[in-house]
């Protein structure tokens, strides 16, 4: 299957008089060389569940049914349905579209979609639901409510192939003694392991964005930090004074700061992008057994 053999996407877009909104976040690859490069970054994916938040045009859903995969496409801007509808039939049924948003959806309840037990090649979860990868070139209003309510989900989810503002991207995988590092790598890398792949120059975009984008690889850590909410607290609380020593900078916690560090092992005098994430585990719990 190629998706040479389709209508270009820019052909497309003119054939359905459809144009960007920006107020969607809507920049479009419309260069299968591209997408297909995501696809690649994801993974083997034939016989797996992707779901795709924000197909638009549908060119990266071009690429990841060329995968083989079975894919659950979430996509808000109802004016794209006509223009996805002929890739169901080309993928043989692989591709299932949903108008909605993807900040409301509930995910799991999907996964129904995905393809019949005998064709599976993704290992079956307790429950026999098989986990779903997420691949998406993410709207750049949405894209960190959406990665933090993933970060949080069920069993459902695998890992994720995600496009993000570069400057997002680079704050997901920073690590301490960075200026990028902050609540979203702590809180991001307690679930996952995260490497920025490759960076997407905003010229490659229909329209350019003014800044770059980048992808980044997301895989399940074997030791994923449960208590993600105590750990938002305790990271909102130090970064939130980030210059200052973590003794003032919890006083937005609780007033007994210096003996909540010392049950976390933690100097008091250190600063919050000096904390690794196994330092915020220890705060997370030292905060949760006070709690
Ligand atoms: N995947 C396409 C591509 O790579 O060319 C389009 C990517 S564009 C950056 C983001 C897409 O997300 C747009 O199609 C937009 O309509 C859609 N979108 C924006 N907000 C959304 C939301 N809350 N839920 C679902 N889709 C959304």
């Amino acid at each position: 299957m190629n998706a040479d053999e389709l209508p270009t996407l820019r052909d497309e877009l003119e054939a359905h008089g459809l144009w960007a909104n920006k107020g969607l976040g809507q920049h479009f690859l419309l260069d299968l060389n591209i997408t297909r490069r995501i696809a690649r970054t994801a993974g083997e994916l034939a016989g797996k569940q992707v779901i795709e938040v924000g197909p638009g045009p549908g060119g990266l859903t071009r690429a990841l049914l060329e995968t083989g995969a079975h894919v659950i496409a979430i996509e808000k801007d109802p004016r794209f349905l006509p223009l996805l509808a002929p890739l169901i039939e080309w993928s043989e049924g692989r591709l299932h579209i949903v108008q909605g948003d993807a900040l409301e959806v509930e995910e799991a309840a999907l996964l129904q979609y995905g393809p019949p037990a005998s064709r599976r090649h993704a290992p079956a979860l307790a429950g026999g639901t098989p986990a779903a990868h997420i691949v998406s070139n993410l709207p750049y209003n949405v894209g960190t409510p959406l990665l933090v309510k993933w970060l949080k989900a069920g069993a459902w989810r695998g890992d994720m192939t995600l496009m993000f503002q570069k400057e997002v991207a680079q704050r997901i995988v920073a690590r301490p003694g960075s200026d990028a590092y902050g609540r979203l790598a702590v809180i991001a890398q307690a679930r996952c392991d995260a490497r920025l792949e490759f960076t997407v120059p905003a010229r490659t975009f229909t329209p350019p964005p003014k800044i770059a984008s980048a992808i980044v690889r997301l895989t399940n850590r074997a030791d994923p930090y449960p208590h993600l909410d105590a750990l938002e607290r305790v990271t909102a609380a130090a970064f939130g004074q980030r210059r200052k020593m973590l003794r003032s900078a919890l006083r937005a916690l609780t007033p007994e700061t210096e003996p909540l560090l010392r049950a976390a092992g933690l100097d008091p005098t250190a600063r919050a992008e000096d904390i690794d994430q196994q330092g915020f585990r220890r705060l997370a719990e030292a905060w949760r057994a006070t709690a």
